[in-house]
């Protein structure tokens, strides 16, 4: 008899049976609302109806073609309609499975493209399990003790956390893009680096929105030092924060922009993007994959763009998510513990911490506990793993946000 492997950690005792737009339906007998869509994955809610159909429809006609060896059409499609939302000048797309995949090609490029060995990255990134994604993510040591050594390279610079230090965002951006220049002058020079590597609104390790004074100061010594500016988008990217792309609350774009998970509603696919001059700095066949950009999952990606497209899911992500964000703001005047709720769209965090000011990890893990029982799942995140995520999909709607704060208030009480 074989059985899993604890090398996995469940966040909830829950085994789904069925499910459909933001709910899960349990072997249990139970009905759960998802605040957590497989980490910001079912974009377009479970199994939406055209979703399914362009899967079924693909699968009847051809589910694996290996794009190395022959090309298909829901890829060509796929990056058709990518060039609508892409930002500006990132024309040519990249496909592999994964987000970390996804990160591994674009550091790859990065480096080919600067012929410089380095990676800056910074603190409580999240970018990935593979050994190169793991070495880039400092989310958690959980993600990379233990296995060592890992890829060389990887600089960790500071990440604005004002609410940590007790700063405004101001002294926080400040500090961070102070040290940041320390870091180009003490250890990693601008001609040993090919990257800056950051997530827009930072996912696992506590979600935290980089301040667009932060991206923008990232860019210019980008653009100075001729250095590639990669934003991961795997998690904020495609509407969850209200905006397309997580960094549009700011005036930058990347030089290589990484997506995944929403991109296909749960089907595994994910893409970088990057303009067609920097793309050709890096040799053909360099990079591929035996499933990259599968011919199901890219026709699922098709339905899923129209689908944000056609009901206005990005919209409805600013709306709910703000519906969400002060629901929870009244909850935190009266729990103490409640030390900070932020996010952007429907990416919300609440910061749990003691009365010293100290992460408090039991709390928000009680609290996350607490929620599947009363009928809403959600997760945890954070280094110090003192932080509850809440992470609908986008189509969630008024009523169900009020459940979802209905059941969280019960869980705190
Ligand atoms: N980057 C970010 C920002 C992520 O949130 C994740 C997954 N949580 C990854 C990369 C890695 O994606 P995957 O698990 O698909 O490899």
């Amino acid at each position: 008899m074989a059985s899993l492997s604890p090398l996995l950690k469940q966040a909830t005792p829950v085994v789904v049976d069925y499910a459909s737009g933001s709910w899960i339906h349990g072997t249990d007998g139970r009905d759960y609302l998802d605040f957590t869509t497989g980490i910001g994955v079912t974009s377009t809610g479970h199994c939406h109806p055209r979703v399914v159909e362009a899967a079924r429809e693909q699968t009847g006609k051809v589910i694996h073609a290996q794009y190395t060896t022959v090309m298909h059409k829901p890829l060509l499609e796929l990056t058709d309609k990518l060039g609508e939302v892409l930002p500006a000048g990132l024309d040519s797309v990249f496909y592999a499975n994964s987000g970390s995949e996804a990160v591994e090609a674009a550091i790859r490029l990065a480096r080919m493209a600067t012929g410089r060995p380095n990676i800056v990255v910074f603190q409580g990134g999240f970018h990935g399990r593979t050994v190169a994604a793991a070495s880039l993510t400092t989310a958690g040591t959980k993600f990379s003790a233990g296995f060592a050594p890992l890829m060389a390279g990887v600089h960790m610079a500071p990440f604005p956390y004002a609410f940590r230090y007790g700063w405004d965002e101001k002294t926080a951006v400040d500090f961070a893009l102070r040290e940041l220049d320390y870091l180009l002058v003490s250890r990693t020079a601008p001609n040993d680096t090919a990257a800056f590597l950051i997530e827009p609104v930072l996912g696992d390790g506590g979600y935290l929105p980089a301040p667009p004074a932060f991206l923008e100061g990232l860019r210019e010594r980008a653009d100075r030092h001729g250095i590639v500016l990669i934003l991961d988008e795997v998690q904020a990217g495609c509407g969850r924060t209200g905006k397309f792309w997580g960094h549009e609350y700011s005036s930058i774009s990347p030089d290589i922009l990484i997506t995944a998970k929403g991109i296909a509603s749960g089907f595994p696919i994910s893409a970088i993007a990057a303009s067609a001059a920097l793309m050709a700095k890096g040799w053909p066949g360099s990079q591929g994959g035996t499933y990259g950009g599968n011919a199901v999952a890219a026709a699922a990606g098709c339905a899923t763009l129209d689908v944000i497209r056609d009901e206005g899911l990005v919209e409805n992500a600013r709306v709910r998510g703000e519906q969400l964000r002060d629901g929870l703001r009244l909850l935190q005047d009266k729990y103490a513990a409640f030390a900070d709720v932020r996010g952007l769209g429907l990416m919300q965090g609440i910061e749990f911490a003691d009365a010293a000011g100290e992460p408090d990890p039991e709390t928000a893990s009680a609290v996350q506990q607490a929620t599947t029982p009363r009928g809403l799942l959600t997760l945890t995140c954070g280094p110090a793993g003192n932080v509850v995520r809440l992470i609908p999909a986008l189509i969630v709607t008024e009523a169900e946000i009020d459940l979802g704060l209905e059941c969280f208030g019960h869980a705190l009480s």
